[in-house]
């Protein structure tokens, strides 16, 4: 038998799933390695997708998504992105991730190189192995806030760079981008004619302004920008996210679409349109219950004297336990074998997330501010007795 394909051989696991998995196996344990909203998805939104599907929208749809919510969309770009947009340059994909990979397969060719943050979401690097791209991370620090630092990037540009991906607000670190840094992360790309993907997927999760900047305001002909209903609806199953792409780039876009996934599902986007279109209070109610948990965490992790990046948006801490001395995955193996707490290892998401765990506020706070509780003595102890 001929060998399956080496690069899909030798993708590693996102280290996510694997505590999610092996908390699964422990009962009792309190899961803040969540990734997701705990929210039912508001009621509005549901009785959307069956009205539509009892109507009998249950064809294909154009392989862009349905016009009505291309118009919502782009009107949703315009008035809380800052982004004026035809409806033609929007495209309905399958979740973000459906997104992030046609932009990436759209944009690079086998052996270009793409710039991406450590620590990052692990889904970029696993969409750039499947593309057979060259994946070069550019680290984010903790005392720069998290956030990408132009000189370190413009080291990384070589001939074969074609993209730069930035994620503001972070997954994982809640970093947030201002006004004044993107534009000069967007002069760095024009200076070197590369394009810019910006996954906004957690734009209406912020804590701090109404919402986050978009990258595309600032140069709309070399952003293509990633959105999602997953996180700001509490809409994860439901596989609905849509690009903004320069008009040139989004019929490219929507032409990967055809061989690949040819349309979100007929309910699902009117279940979209329905949420974009329909009472936003929903979102500024889950928001509110995200700010509420992220203080109460952030008042333990302080009182403890644990280092930790206090979220500006995004629903996720991330916090230093380098102090142990032991290595995020240990730690985190460690965590939930003695204290029944599962959280996610820093090494997940890039070299530079070594020495930190990630904690995710989608738990009611009890159950937040419990597990935070046990994540402190055991960094306290464990810190003493290790040393
Ligand atoms: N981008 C980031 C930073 C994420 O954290 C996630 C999901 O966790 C996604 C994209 C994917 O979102 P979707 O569910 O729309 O595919």
């Amino acid at each position: 038998m001929r060998e399956p394909s080496s690069a899909i051989q030798q993708m590693g696991r996102s280290g996510i799933r694997e505590i999610f998995d092996l908390a699964n196996t422990i009962p009792d344990a309190l899961h803040l390695e969540m990734a997701e909203p705990d929210f039912p998805t508001p009621a509005h939104i549901v009785e959307a997708a069956h009205r539509a599907a009892v109507a009998g929208v249950t064809t294909y749809t154009p392989n862009a998504g349905i016009p009505e919510l291309r118009e919502a969309l782009a009107d949703k770009i315009a008035t809380r992105n800052g982004v004026e947009a035809a409806a033609d340059r929007v495209v309905v994909t399958p979740g973000a991730i459906a997104a992030l990979f046609s932009s990436f397969l759209a944009l690079c060719d086998p052996g270009d190189q793409v710039l991406i943050p450590d620590p990052g979401w692990p889904n970029y690097a696993m969409i750039a192995t499947m593309q057979r791209l060259d994946a070069v991370r550019y680290p984010l620090r903790f005392d720069q806030g998290f956030t990408p630092d132009p000189e370190t990037i413009e080291r990384l540009i070589t001939p074969k760079t074609k993209a730069i991906l930035l994620n503001s607000p972070s997954n994982p670190t809640g970093a947030i981008l201002e006004g004044s840094e993107l534009a000069t992360l967007l002069e760095l790309a024009a200076d070197h004619d590369l394009w810019v993907i910006s996954d906004e997927v957690y734009d209406e999760i912020v804590f701090d302004r109404s919402v986050a900047p978009a990258a595309a305001a600032h140069d709309p002909d070399r952003v293509v920008t990633v959105w999602s209903f997953s996180k700001t609806y509490s809409m994860t199953g439901w596989r609905v996210g849509y690009a903004l792409a320069p008009r040139s780039l989004s019929s490219l876009l929507v032409k990967t679409q055809e061989p690949t996934t040819a349309c979100v599902n007929g309910p699902a986007q009117m279940a979209a349109l329905e949420a974009v279109t329909g009472p936003q209070s929903v979102v500024a109610g889950m928001v509110s219950e995200y700010r509420t948990r992220r203080d109460a965490a952030v008042g333990i992790l302080t009182g403890a004297g644990i280092p930790h990046s206090v979220p500006s948006g995004a629903f996720y801490l991330w916090i230093d336990v380098s102090g142990t001395g032991i290595s995020s995955a240990d730690f985190c193996r460690r965590l939930l074998h003695s204290c029944q707490v599962a959280v996610t290892p820093g090494s997940a998401f890039g070299r530079s997330g070594e020495g930190f765990v990630r904690v995710s506020l989608a738990s009611e706070t009890g159950l937040l501010t419990e597990g935070i509780g046990r994540l402190a003595t055991s960094v306290e102890a464990w810190s003493t007795a290790d040393r």
